[in-house]
This record gives structure tokens, sequence and C-alpha cells, in this order.
């Protein structure tokens, strides 16, 4: 299977040009011209590596880093045009894996291209013997978010992540309910236990801490899901 590239660039030409380029090497391309489809198409799309221009109309290509940051562990080349947004490319630690200065020759381009999926592969290939190496019993799996029972730690794109003790414990029965609706009344209950004096917005805001942690965008969230006058279902 070939593998797909994101391009995220607002000028046409430019577009038109990577994209041949791209699918001249075999490449998958789907292009977008501004910030918000950038989002869109990345979560839906799932590419193997992003090409994201800075300078584009709705969200510009630092708050896409940003947030795309949070939950996906996608390569992300990103095309500057000016030396002020190479600082920031490389002081503020965007998150970018590496990044190209316009103009630049297509030969540039599909190097760094292939790099980039290079090192990709090999970081999917370690992430599968991590996986392997974590037995059934220890390890619930959803994807990039592994939940380490023995251990009591959870890690999301190989990275742990600092959970308050009730976090961890309401993120395991969810976990351990994947696809069921469970209620606030149910959740307090199981996970802050009968004799606790509290309601139930408690569960509201463990569970927006949550989001927090472990959603690509908590504001819209894919993983953690509230369900209209019920309560909350986990998606994985
Ligand atoms: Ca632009």
């Amino acid at each position: 299977m070939s593998e797909k590239i994101l391009v995220v660039e607002d000028e046409p030409a430019l577009q038109e040009t990577i994209a041949y380029n791209l699918k001249k090497q075999g490449y998958e391309v789907e292009i977008v011209g501004d910030g918000h489809a950038a989002l869109e198409a990345a979560r839906k799309l799932t590419p193997d590596l992003l090409l994201l221009d800075i300078m584009l109309p709705g969200l510009d290509g630092f708050e896409i880093t940003r947030i795309l940051r949070r939950g996906m562990n996608i390569p992300i080349i990103m095309l500057t045009a000016r030396d002020d947004e190479i600082d920031r490319v490389v002081g503020l630690e965007m998150g970018a894996d590496d990044y190209l200065t316009k103009p630049f020759s297509m030969r540039e381009l599909m190097a760094r291209v292939k790099a980039q999926l290079r090192r990709s592969r090999l970081h999917k290939e370690e992430l599968q013997e991590h996986i392997k190496e974590a037995s059934p019993q220890e390890a619930l799996i959803f994807n990039n978010l592994i939940i380490n029972t023995t251990r009591h730690e959870v890690t999301l794109n190989k990275e742990v992540l600092i959970l308050k003790p009730k976090e961890y414990e309401l993120l395991l029965f969810f976990a351990e309910h994947r696809g069921q609706m469970l209620s606030r009344e149910l959740i307090l209950e199981r996970v802050w236990g009968w004799d606790y004096v509290g309601d139930s917005r408690t569960v509201d805001v463990h569970i927006r801490w949550l989001r927090k942690k472990i959603e690509a965008d908590p504001s819209k969230p894919e993983r953690l899901i509230t369900v209209r006058g019920g309560g909350y279902r986990f998606e994985g």
C-alpha cells in the first residue's frame, strides 16, 4: 500500500507542483488549502505524513501542529516562507519534525519526505514491539493509547501521561466497558464508591481533565463521548 501524504498549502501553483511530484514518486496525495480543512483531513485520513504550510487561511500551521500533536504522531514537515517563521519552528519546538524554506527544490522536498517516512516506519515497528512485549492481561490497547494495568501507567503515543489516581481509575473503568453508555451515577458509584460525599459534577470535572490528556481536541472529543441525557461512552 502506498503511503498517504496530506499537503496543506493554499497557493494553487505550489499545490499542483508538490502533488505532481509526490504522485510521481508513488505516494497517495490529498490536498487542502485552509487550516480547518487540514485538521479535519488529518483526523479523517490519518495520513503517513503532513506537509504543512505556515501562513494559511483559518488556522495557521503552528496552531495546526499544536492541536495535532496532542493526539497524533504523524510526521510533520513545515513549509516556511520567512526567517521569523523558521525561528519559531526551530526555537519553540513546535513539534514539527523538519522544515523547508520557500522557495525549495522539489528534489530537496522529495528527499526530506522520504527521510521522514523512513523514520516514522521505524518508529511504528518499535511501537509494535512495545505492544507485543506487554501481555494482553497487562495492557489495554486503544490504538495509540495504552493502559498498562500492572504498572498503572497510561501512555499516549508512547509518552507517559501524568494522571491523578481518580483519573486513572476512571479511564480504566471506561476502558473495561468500551462502547457502553455509563451514567454519571454508575460511574460515581463504581469509581468513587458508595460512601463518596459529592455529586455527579465530580464526574464531569474528571472527564474534562481526562479529555485534556487523551483527546486530540478536547473540545471535540472522539474517545470519551458525552451521551445526551445519559452519561458518557468510551469509544477507545
Ligand atoms: Ca501560504
